[in-house]
C-alpha cells in the first residue's frame, strides 16, 4: 500500500525550474533506454464474469523496473511519454508483448475457456497513421484471434475529429478486435459518441465506485450507466471494486464485469 501511495505522491520534477528541466530530461532519456534495454514489464489484472465469477479477461498494465528507482507506475511516467511522443513505441511493445503472453497462456489451458486481453491505447497511438497495419502485424505474430482483443481507449480519444475517430473503429470493428471505453463518465460526458460509434464495452471509471453503496448519488448514477449500456447492447465492466459490499451491489445491478483489488491486484502473469 505504501507503494501505491507512493506512486500518486511521488514526483520526478522536485526544485528549482532548473532541476525540474534536469530531471524532466532525464527522464526523457531514461524512457529511451527503457524501451532498447527492456526494462518494460507487464502486469495483469483480471476482469470477472460478475455472475459466474470466472476470469474473462486480463487487462495488462505497464511497469517500469527502473535501474535506479526501482519499479515505476504509468502515472510516473506515461504522462511525459505522451508529451514526448515515446508512447507511440512504448504503446508498439504493450500491444505486441500483451497479445504474445494471453497467446501463450490460452495455449498453456488448452481446453479452458480463452481469456480475452485488454490492451490500453493511447490517443496518440489510437490516431497515428499505421496503426491498423500495426494491430495486423500484432495479431499475425502473436497468433492471437481478433475476438480474444480488446483495445482501452478513452473518452477523449472518442471526442476527437469524429470522422477520423469511426474511420479507424471502422477498421478495427472489421478485424473482430472489441473495444472499450475506458474511465467512462470521467470525460466530456458528450453521449453523442456512443449512438454511431461501433464500441462495445463501458469500463465505468473507479471514482464511482469508490462511495459505494453509502454514497446514494454515486449509487443512482451507477445504475443509470448500467442501464443506458445494457439499452444501447454494450457490456459494462466496473473497475476498483474493492470490497465485498461493492461486489454484490454491482452484480445485483446487473454489472456484467467486474474489476479490482476485491478479486486480484494486477501481478506477473502466471500458470
Ligand atoms: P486504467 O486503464 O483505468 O487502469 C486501472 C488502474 O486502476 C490501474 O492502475 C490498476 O492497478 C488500478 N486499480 C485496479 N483495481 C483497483 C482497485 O480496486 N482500487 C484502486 N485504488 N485501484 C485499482 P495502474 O496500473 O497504475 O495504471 C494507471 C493508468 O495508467 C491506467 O488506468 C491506464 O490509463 C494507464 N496505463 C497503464 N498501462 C498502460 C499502457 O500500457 N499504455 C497506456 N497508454 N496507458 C497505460
Ligand atoms: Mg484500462
Ligand atoms: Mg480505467
Ligand atoms: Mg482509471
Amino acid at each position: 500500500e505504501a507503494k501505491r501511495q507512493g506512486r500518486n505522491t511521488w514526483h520526478w520534477y522536485d526544485g528549482s525550474d532548473a532541476q525540474h528541466g534536469a530531471d524532466y530530461a532525464q527522464l526523457r532519456h531514461d524512457l529511451m533506454e527503457a524501451i532498447t534495454q527492456h526494462q518494460f514489464v507487464l502486469h495483469y489484472q483480471p476482469i470477472l464474469a460478475a455472475q459466474s465469477q470466472t476470469v474473462s479477461s486480463y487487462e495488462a498494465l505497464i511497469r517500469w523496473q527502473h535501474p535506479r528507482r526501482g519499479l515505476l507506475y504509468p502515472g510516473d511516467f506515461i504522462p511525459l511519454a505522451e508529451q514526448t511522443g515515446q508512447i507511440v513505441a512504448i504503446g508498439q511493445w504493450v500491444l505486441e508483448q500483451a497479445a504474445k503472453d494471453i497467446a501463450a497462456f490460452n495455449q498453456q489451458s488448452a481446453g479452458q475457456q480463452a481469456v480475452t486481453v485488454a490492451v490500453n491505447i493511447s490517443p496518440l497511438q489510437f490516431r497515428r497513421q499505421g496503426f491498423y497495419e500495426e494491430l495486423k502485424r500484432v495479431l499475425r505474430v502473436s497468433g492471437l484471434a481478433p475476438e480474444l482483443l480488446e483495445l482501452e481507449v478513452t473518452e477523449s480519444v472518442l471526442m476527437m475529429g469524429a470522422d477520423r475517430t469511426r474511420g479507424i473503429l471502422n477498421e478495427i470493428c472489421e478485424l473482430g478486435v472489441q473495444v472499450s471505453i475506458d474511465d467512462f463518465g470521467t470525460g466530456y460526458s458528450s453521449f453523442s459518441y456512443l449512438r454511431d460509434l461501433p464500441v462495445h464495452t463501458l469500463k465505468i471509471d473507479r471514482s464511482f465506485i469508490r462511495d459505494i453503496p453509502a454514497n446514494q448519488r454515486d449509487s443512482a448514477l451507477l445504475q443509470g450507466m448500467i442501464q443506458m449500456a445494457h439499452q444501447l447492447s454494450l457490456n459494462v465492466v466496473v473497475e476498483g471494486i474493492e470490497t465485498l459490499e461493492q461486489y454484490e451491489f454491482m452484480r445485483q445491478h446487473g454489472a456484467d464485469y467486474l474489476q479490482g483489488f476485491y478479486f486480484a491486484r494486477p501481478a506477473p502473469l502466471t500458470w
